[in-house]
């Protein structure tokens, strides 16, 4: 066991974890896709054994457990050992969480994944490869992984009787660069050629780096037809300034990860929400128990911070959503705590500024019309944006002296505007006034900020 601290972006697998400001962090899931009740319970104990007993599902669907020591680590992993967890390690290659039993998708991609895993394996991609790097088979669906950034991903699509996969390189189903369309036959061997792509550009390339018209002419397509277009273009805005949000919205969009879900083999799945993406151990642990008693067999891990549990019909998934909440889970699809990413901040991160999930449950409570689903926020308690990496619609930073709002960014970027501290609940409720003052018929909080553009969403937040 190698317990040597990873620096900061780098990934945090079992056998190297991160150094974060509440200790290190191991961040894991599970190689076959699915946790047994009893397994994920006895993890939920470890962490509290091991760590501060703090848990967290990621926005793409890993589960993180916090605050270990050094001496902590190897017990962990003895422990995860005991309970038959085999942990997924290597290039990731992940697919939807409710990939083959979900009715509504366009295929499944199990096969295209043990395939593409197995191909992978054979060769010394891994080593050569950055750990970020990360290839996503998605099949569709209700919960699809199409808002999930991946360097290499495979999208089913429907073509006549047939479907056909979108090869596509870097970003999330919006933004990547589309390369091909592929049969089956030969999908796994264009993600190869596209990995191998990446790796000969050396350890720190990403998909991204790709040049599409290069990989293109790489790749041997038997069956495949020219890309499709690539991401719309981006709206305009009244104020001739930066817009606040690119990606398109519509058919790409996964559903929210909550409520019950009808699966293809007639049993059904519960999606329960992590306030925050985060549950305390002894209810997790609580929860899990219940749930197998109740006939749940497995829980799979969303995107989108969630936890699903399979159980054997919708009935059981029913009683179950209404006890979720007395574990500490969300099971209302409009809870606003949904629509917000947060990392701990201070004080239990020792390099926080800023309580960030107080804050972040502040402006959750305040319950206004800009939780409309359509802008994505982000609390972070300093410039690190742990809890959410990429870009955010408004993202709220803790500095030393005050709060930051970055609009349309990432934690990192310089504020568009500061406040002191005080003044935090106050700002938010200026950008609520904002929207509802200026919204058009019919226009959500997403299209009415970028049509405002970002001077006056900061100019707003700012107040007189
Ligand atoms: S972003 Fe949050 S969790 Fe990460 S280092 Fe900063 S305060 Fe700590």
């Amino acid at each position: 066991m190698n317990a040597l601290p990873l620096p900061r972006g780098a990934c945090p697998a079992l056998s190297a974890p991160m150094q974060t400001g509440d200790g290190l962090l191991v961040r894991l899931s599970p190689a076959n896709g699915y946790f047994t009740p009893t397994a994920l319970a006895g993890l939920a104990e470890a962490a509290f054994r091991h760590g501060n007993s703090i848990l967290e599902v990621t926005g793409r669907g890993s589960l993180q457990i916090r605050g270990l020591e050094a001496a902590t680590v190897a017990p962990l992993a003895v422990d995860i050992d005991a309970l038959g967890i085999v942990v997924r390690e290597g290039v990731p290659v992940e697919m939807g969480p409710l990939a083959g039993l979900d009715p509504h998708e366009v295929a499944d991609p199990r096969a295209l994944v043990d395939a593409v895993s197995r191909a992978i394996t054979a060769t010394d991609l891994p080593q050569r490869l950055g750990p970020k790097v990360s290839v996503i088979v998605d099949g569709g669906g209700r919960l699809n992984m199409a808002g999930v950034q991946a360097d290499v991903r495979l999208a089913a699509v429907r073509s006549g009787q047939n479907v056909d996969w979108q090869l596509s390189v870097g970003g999330n189903a919006a933004t990547a660069a589309p390369i091909a369309l592929l049969d089956e036959k030969h999908a796994c061997d264009a993600v190869m050629t596209t990995l191998l792509a990446i790796a000969e550009m050396g350890f720190k390339a990403r998909g991204r780096n790709i040049a599409p018209a290069i990989l293109r002419r790489q790749l041997t397509w038997a069956g495949s037809e020219p890309p499709p277009a690539g991401p719309p273009e981006a709206p305009e805005n009244d104020a001739g300034s930066n817009i606040v949000v690119l990606r398109p919205q519509g058919s790409l969009q996964s559903a929210l990860p909550i409520g019950v879900f009808e699966l293809r083999d007639g049993r059904a799945a519960l999606g329960v929400g992590l306030p925050f993406g985060q549950i305390e151990a002894s209810r997790l642990a609580g929860f899990c128990r219940e749930a197998e008693a109740a006939g749940v067999s497995e829980f799979r891990l969303a995107p989108g911070r969630a936890l699903l549990a399979i159980a054997s019909d919708f009935s059981v998934c029913a009683g179950l959503r209404d006890i979720a909440p007395r574990h500490g889970f969300i099971g209302d699809p409009g809870d606003t705590r949904l629509c917000i990413a947060a990392c701990p901040g201070s004080p239990a991160c020792a390099s926080g500024n800023m309580a960030a999930r107080v804050v972040a449950e502040q402006f959750a409570a305040l319950g206004t019309g800009l939780f409309d689903n359509s802008l994505s926020f982000h609390a972070s308690g300093c410039g690190k944006g742990c809890a959410h990496p990429t870009t955010a619609d408004l993202t709220f930073v803790g500095y030393p002296d005050g709060i930051g709002l970055v609009v349309g960014g990432t934690a990192s970027d310089v504020a568009d505007v500061r406040l002191p501290n005080a003044e935090i609940r106050h700002g938010f409720q200026r950008l609520a006034g904002l929207y509802r003052d200026m919204r058009r018929p019919g226009e959500d909080a997403r299209t009415c900020f970028s049509r405002l553009g970002v001077q006056r969403v900061a100019a707003a937040f700012q107040g007189p």
